[in-house]
């Protein structure tokens, strides 16, 4: 018999490393399941128990603790998914004697050299193109369900990498598609940016590893990035790291 349950939302590198952790140290003792919202088709594997798909905000999120009788959640979910975050913060209130943690990972720094655009949301970085010169070969690490923000730019050319292939999204009129996973390694990266002859980078202040050698791609070959800024969200219950979660983790079980 189980002494804790703990909820993982995952959906990030964090939420899976996080699984394989917590199964390792506590087998016996610690039931976990991880939560996918469900947006990707192939997902990865993941270690213990799985749900997918949404729970219906924050009252079904907080009937589901209860039914499940879940003791704690770390919120493993990317950083721009602050409508999963929020929701779990006011669930747990609801719901109460539930403990909450959120991985935070630290945001990416612009270095020397960067020549970085930093806009709010995607509507701003979509608009923010205008400003450049027309023709141009624009990379979209945004993510599929991002890209209607662009369908009104008409005037460059895009090339948009994705997890799984588009179904009927709006989308710019110029647009290829690289179907690819992370994590992107420097001389991938170096070797697309080169072959597509990409001009403009646009992605989100994601953090992390796995996605930051196209940063230090535009950085050496002088390309211009538009940055999305990260959903305003701060909380104190807040670990930058799955080891900082795993300490929390070990201090709210003794
Ligand atoms: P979001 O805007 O914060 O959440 C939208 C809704 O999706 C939530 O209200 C919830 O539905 C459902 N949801 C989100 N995460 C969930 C989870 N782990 N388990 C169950 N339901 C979940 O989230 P999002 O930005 O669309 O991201 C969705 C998923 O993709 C997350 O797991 C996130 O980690 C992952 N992801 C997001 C990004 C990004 O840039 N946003 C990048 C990489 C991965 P209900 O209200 O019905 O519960």
């Amino acid at each position: 018999m189980y002494k804790q349950k703990v909820l993982i939302l995952g959906g990030s590198t964090e939420g899976f490393l996080l699984a394989e952790k917590i199964t390792q140290k506590y087998q016996g003792t610690v039931e976990i399941i991880t939560s996918f919202a469900g947006i990707t088709k192939k997902r990865r594997a993941v270690v213990g128990k799985m749900r997918v798909g949404g729970f219906g905000g924050v009252d079904g999120l907080a009937a589901y603790l209860k039914s499940e009788a879940i003791t704690h959640i770390i919120d493993a979910t990317h950083p721009f998914a602050a409508q999963m975050k929020y929701n779990a913060d006011q669930a747990v209130l609801q719901r109460g004697g539930v403990q909450l943690c959120h991985i935070m990972r630290p945001k990416w720094e612009a270095q020397q050299g960067d020549e970085w655009l930093l806009v709010g949301d995607m509507a701003q970085a979509a608009h923010c193109l205008n400003g450049f010169a027309k023709g141009l070969s624009v990379f979209l690490a945004v993510g599929r369900k991002e890209l209607a923000a662009f369908q009104g730019c008409s005037s460059q050319s895009f090339i948009a990498r994705v997890i799984d292939p588009p179904e009927g999204e709006v989308m710019p009129p110029q647009i290829e598609f690289i179907i690819e996973r992370g994590p992107f390694d420097l001389a991938k990266e170096r070797a697309l940016f080169k072959q597509r002859r990409i001009e403009v980078l646009v992605c989100k202040n994601s953090g992390g590893a796995a996605a930051a050698a196209k940063l230090q791609v535009a950085r050496e070959q002088n390309i211009p990035v538009v940055m999305v800024q990260r959903p305003f969200w701060e909380q104190e219950n807040c670990v930058p790291t799955v080891e900082a979660a795993m300490e929390w983790l070990k201090a709210a079980t003794d």
